[in-house]
């Protein structure tokens, strides 16, 4: 892999109609080692979302691992997930392993009669025996029908990071969604229960038509059509996005609905899609973004002025980064992100600090290196960097934590601020 690393010009096109945009951002592109989870992750927050789906990794035993590690204390009677293991025989391939995975297949669905929606989720193993689980998944699709459906993706680590696993699932997804012309806003993004809750509240005292993708029922898929408005609910959703475009939706530029500013704004975009009045979504939004305000300032005094610097992992990094330098009055060093869509993540551009370094894609001893040049209070990375990190006297936040937790929206929004404020809190005491 090439080990570069190039100051380039992000060469985002200006938003249509807005003259304020300001000049295009550097951008610092690295390229070089990669320390992230892959795109597997994803089904230990969605499995329980999509309550009928089943995900059945095709894959190793590394696989099966770090899907029990990082679902540990979330395992349960009938978990949602397993792994068909691709052993010794089927590397060398002395097995057949389509037949062992329709066996496997028919075995499961015999046995979990509650699942209505199975993934054959792709690994590296599986890509590397070239196991075509698309086939496979249209094959067994015919076989199961129409009790079962069956779809494919792929998780693997040579094609995704942690938080891409959801993209690849939920792009999966828009083909099986029925055709509809009624004027809608769908939210596309994993979210939590409780969160999804709240908004479906709001958006129906706006009067918005609303509907959410993933659904909690595999039967309940929203409509798509021409007359369809996205918002995006996470920003690591390129190609959900591009296959919601093909089918004629429309995205709606907005930040992220992260903090009073962000949640604002995502709503106010749909408002303006909607021709809803500014007045009725203020009194709307009146109480609970006045509690929201009371709940981060509660965490301002350990958080302001602080120093943080993020490593690239979850694509959430630039919305997180302003909530943080705009809303809590943190200063922020370098903002990494793996990925960096430029169409999806304007708005939030616009709104960071224009000293602020945003670097594009993973160089782990590079950012290693200008993290301890900087020396910040607080540096949020993958659980691999943070015990070093911890040991030099840096304070850390998971990346993946922040993936884990409900925190968009007005009600999380002190949750957002105190998750921050914790590992500063923590070290200052160990220093006293
Ligand atoms: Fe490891 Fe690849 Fe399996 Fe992910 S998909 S656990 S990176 S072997």
């Amino acid at each position: 892999m090439a080990d570069v690393a190039e100051l380039l010009v992000a060469d985002h096109p200006p938003a249509a109609g807005c003259a304020a945009v300001p000049a295009a951002r550097p951008v610092l592109k690295e390229r070089g080692q990669r320390e992230v989870f892959c795109g597997l992750t994803g089904i230990v927050w969605m499995h329980r979302k999509i309550q009928d789906a089943f995900f059945l990794v095709v894959g190793s035993r590394t696989c099966a691992h770090l899907l029990q590690s990082a679902a540990g204390v979330m395992i349960f009677a009938e978990p949602r997930f397993a792994t068909a293991i691709i052993d010794e025989r089927d590397l060398a391939g002395l097995a057949d392993a389509n037949a062992e995975l329709d066996r496997v297949v028919a075995r499961l669905l015999e046995r979990r009669r509650d699942i209505r929606l199975l993934f054959l989720v792709g690994s590296c193993p599986s890509e590397v025996i070239k196991l075509d689980l698309s086939r496979a998944a249209q094959r067994l699709d015919k076989a199961f029908a129409p009790n079962v459906r069956v779809l494919n993706y792929s998780g693997s680590g040579i094609e995704t990071t942690f938080t891409e696993g959801e993209d690849a699932c939920l792009a999966a997804l828009v083909p099986e969604m029925p055709a509809g012309d009624s004027p809608s806003l769908l939210v596309a993004g994993c979210l939590a229960d409780v969160v999804e809750d709240q908004f479906r509240r709001l958006f129906e005292t706006l009067a918005i038509p609303v509907s959410f993708l993933p659904p909690r029922s595999s039967r309940a898929l929203p409509a798509v059509g021409p007359n369809t408005r996205v918002l995006l609910a996470q920003p690591y959703l390129a190609n959900t996005m591009r296959a919601l475009e093909r089918r004629g939706a429309t995205h709606l530029p907005a930040p992220f609905p992260l903090g009073v500013e962000g949640t604002t704004a995502w709503l106010a975009a749909a408002c303006d899609a909607f021709e809803v009045p500014r007045a009725r979504l203020d009194a709307a939004i009146e109480a609970p973004a006045r509690r929201a305000a009371q709940a981060i300032a509660a965490h301002r005094p350990l958080l302001a002025g602080q120093r943080i610097f993020f490593f690239p992992d979850s694509q959430l990094e630039p919305p997180l980064a302003r909530f943080l330098a705009r809303e809590c009055g943190m200063r922020l060093t370098e903002v990494g992100t793996p990925y960096l869509h430029r169409a999806h993540m304007q708005a939030e551009l616009d709104l960071l600090p224009d000293d602020v370094v945003l670097s594009e894609g993973q160089h782990v001893d590079n950012q290693l290196e200008r993290c301890r040049g900087e020396n910040p209070d607080l540096v949020v990375c993958g659980l691999g960097l943070a015990n070093p990190l911890e040991a030099q006297g840096i304070a850390t936040k998971w990346a993946i934590e922040l993936v884990f937790t409900p925190i968009q929206g007005f009600e999380a929004a002190g949750d957002l601020a105190g998750l921050f404020a914790r590992p500063l809190d923590r070290r200052a005491r160990l220093r006293v």
